[in-house]
Formats: structure tokens, C-alpha cells, sequence
């Protein structure tokens, strides 16, 4: 996912990188909660003052996640906003273990490799706790029934008994 630094000299362009998702390494989380697999694209608006380029814009794509109520695995569009300033320096100073909003690179530098940040800033998008839906029923904790798509006949399965014992040992503890 690279990023001219060709333009001229003031001047503002629109500019819109595709990539693979896997080309910007965004492949699936460790615990296989979450994966990736459609085209990144990047929108940007790119100004160059002297050596300095400045980019923003929005990057999106769409992940695959598993509800953390019924785990059953759903599509959802991923947007995030992307902002830097690329600085062309003599010296550039080494880049630290963060990727920064305010990169210097060495002079003479014409492209610049935006997907560490794509990476970054869709991973940041993705919900702690997914839900399918806001209001998503889960599963039947006795029966494991989808209450989504079926009702079972355990009762008051929301307040399963087997939290009784988890209960019970928490108030031991606490006295
Ligand atoms: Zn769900
Ligand atoms: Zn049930």
C-alpha cells in the first residue's frame, strides 16, 4: 500500500490505494476471532509543503468476525481514519517501536509504505465484543439452543443455575 511522494510542490491530490488485505499483513487475529480477506483501500488527501507530505483520509475494508453471544460468524464493514505527516530529512531519526503520526524518512525518498498504519488503524476498529446484532439472543446456556433462531424449553436459562456454585465460592472467598 504505497504512497507517492512525487507530487509537486503544494499541490493537493485526492489520491486512493487498493490493497489485499493480506498485503498489509492483515490476516486473521491469533485466536481466529477475526479475519481478513477483502481489498484495503485507502482515500486520501495528500499535500506536500516543501518536504513535508501530509496525508489524510480513511481507510476500509470488511472482517469477518464471531459473535461473542451466539458465535456465529458475521461480515461487517471496518472504517478508520488514517493521518501522518511524512518528513524528508537529511538524517532521518529511527523509527520507534510505535508507528507515529510523524514519520521522517530520508531525502530523495518518492514512496512511502502506508500499510503498518492501515494495519494499525483498522485493528483499533475492531469491537472487544462483537455482536452480531445489538439486540442478539445468544445461546441457551443449558441446551446450547441459537435463541436467534429457535426458542428451547429451559427456564430462565439467563440466569443459569450453574452460576450458583461460582456464587457461592466467590462470597466464601470474600469472607
Ligand atoms: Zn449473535
Ligand atoms: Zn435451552
Amino acid at each position: 500500500m504505497i504512497l507517492s511522494l512525487t507530487s509537486n510542490e503544494t499541490a493537493t491530490r485526492e489520491v486512493e490505494i487498493v490493497a489485499d488485505a493480506s498485503e498489509i499483513d492483515l490476516t486473521a487475529s491469533d485466536d481466529g476471532e477475526v479475519r481478513f480477506g477483502h481489498e484495503v483501500t485507502a482515500r486520501l488527501t495528500t499535500r506536500r509543503v516543501a518536504e513535508e507530505f501530509f496525508a489524510s483520509g480513511l481507510v476500509d475494508t470488511k472482517a469477518t468476525l464471531k459473535c461473542a453471544r451466539c458465535l456465529a460468524e458475521f461480515e461487517v464493514p471496518l472504517t478508520a481514519p488514517i493521518e501522518l505527516v511524512i518528513h524528508r530529512v537529511h538524517a532521518p531519526a529511527a523509527p520507534g517501536a510505535d508507528l507515529d503520526a510523524y514519520v521522517e524518512v530520508s531525502s530523495g525518498t518518492s514512496s512511502f509504505d502506508l500499510g503498518p498504519y492501515a494495519r494499525e488503524a483498522l485493528m483499533l476498529t475492531v469491537p472487544d465484543v462483537p455482536l452480531c446484532r445489538e439486540d442478539c439472543s445468544g445461546l441457551c446456556a443449558l441446551c446450547g439452543a441459537n435463541l436467534n433462531v429457535q426458542t428451547c424449553t429451559c427456564e430462565g436459562s439467563s440466569t443459569d443455575s450453574r452460576w450458583d456454585g461460582l456464587k457461592q465460592a466467590s462470597t466464601l472467598k470474600r469472607t
